[in-house]
């Protein structure tokens, strides 16, 4: 098979790929390089069945190019991190609803296989727990930039599924919860690699808010299993499906835990969001997925302890920790 991966110089685009040449298929990568690297995909590039094209999902003659050549498309490419959402809101908003636009209307003139990668974000404020793929999405005003992620990703979906019912383009959805592992930086905002680096350099660990809130988080590796699951499997097409880990955990337990198992001396302090993010920011309080659908049609539920993930992403900033200082 070959699979063209937009974003596959990003953090879970680039594992996909990896996971892919491992099991003996092709991969052609775009990616424009604003949140992705070459560092990502560098021990790619000789591989055989491995090609990439720096260039944008916006781009639609060279998606149509790309999705023609390919079996099948994953598209990862979009602004994400919530840093990101609120400096840039006019970027995400066009990035995310015009290049699913643009990919889903090159997959239509040959029918081919998409997945959509969306976000657990779409269920905004919805305090019933866990969130199942059918609920309803309780987002925000619109005078909060955050929502605005939500909101282009839950037109994305829609987008796909009116594809799939009036077009037969046989489309699915991964509402990806929090993901984290090895290459994911802390610039557009993610908290592990935020708190592992803090750990590391002795710095504050910053928890904002009242640390409280929480999370799921799962390991990238089992993601990307997860997501290839869902495109290998017959039966996910026109579907949307939860995909993430059960392992609950508090933002203050996790700023804990990552001190801990770094041996750190950092001091632990909470910063307003307002601080963190600009006034008016909007938090999810929690944010647990329901994966029996992922596992009832896939057989696959994630595997990697959180332990586990906080010592894979404390080697992986100690190998950048490493390699800025040479
Ligand atoms: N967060 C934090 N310190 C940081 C970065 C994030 O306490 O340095 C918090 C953030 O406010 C949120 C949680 O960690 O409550 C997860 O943030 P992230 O941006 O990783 O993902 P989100 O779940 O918000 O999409």
């Amino acid at each position: 098979m070959r699979v063209l991966i937009t974003g596959g110089a990003g953090f879970i685009g680039s594992h996909m790929a990896e996971q892919l040449l491992a099991r003996g298929d092709e991969v052609i990568v775009l990616d424009d390089l604003s949140t992705g690297s070459m560092s990502n995909i560098e021990h790619l590039v000789d591989r055989p069945g491995f090609m990439y094209r720096i260039g944008s999902a916006l781009d639609s003659p060279l998606v149509v190019e790309l999705v023609d050549r390919a079996d099948c498309t994953v598209h990862l490419a979009a602004a994400v991190g919530v840093r990101l959402i609120v400096e840039r809101p006019v970027h995400t908003i066009e990035t995310n609803v015009k290049a699913t636009e643009v990919v889903l209307d090159a997959a239509a003139r040959k029918g081919r296989r998409t997945l959509i990668a969306s976000t657990s974000e779409v269920y905004g404020k919805g305090t019933k727990m866990p969130f199942a793929e059918d609920d309803d999405l309780n987002l925000g005003a619109t005078t909060r930039s955050r929502w605005a992620y939500a909101c282009s990703k839950a037109l994305d979906e829609w987008l796909a599924l009116a594809y799939h019912a009036e077009k037969r383009v046989p489309v699915i959805i991964a509402r990806l919860f929090n993901t984290v592992g090895p290459r994911q930086v802390g610039r557009y905002g993610m908290v592990l690699p935020n708190f592992a680096r803090q750990a590391l350099t002795g710095e504050p660990i910053t928890v904002y808010g009242t640390g409280e809130q929480a999370r799921c988080f799962g390991h990238v590796n089992d993601s990307v299993q997860a997501l290839l699951h869902l495109l290998d499997s017959p039966d996910t097409v026109g579907q949307v499906f939860n995909v993430g880990s059960e392992r609950e955990i508090s933002i203050r337990g996790l700023a804990e835990m990552v001190k801990e198992r770094a041996g750190s001396a950092s001091e632990i302090v909470l910063v307003p969001y307002a601080e963190a993010y600009g006034a008016g920011f909007e938090d999810m309080p929690r944010r647990v997925p329901d994966v029996e659908k992922l596992a009832r049609v896939t057989g696959f539920r994630y595997e990697t302890t959180l332990e586990q993930i906080v010592d894979d992403v404390l080697e992986d900033q100690r190998t950048r920790r490493s390699g800025e200082a040479q």
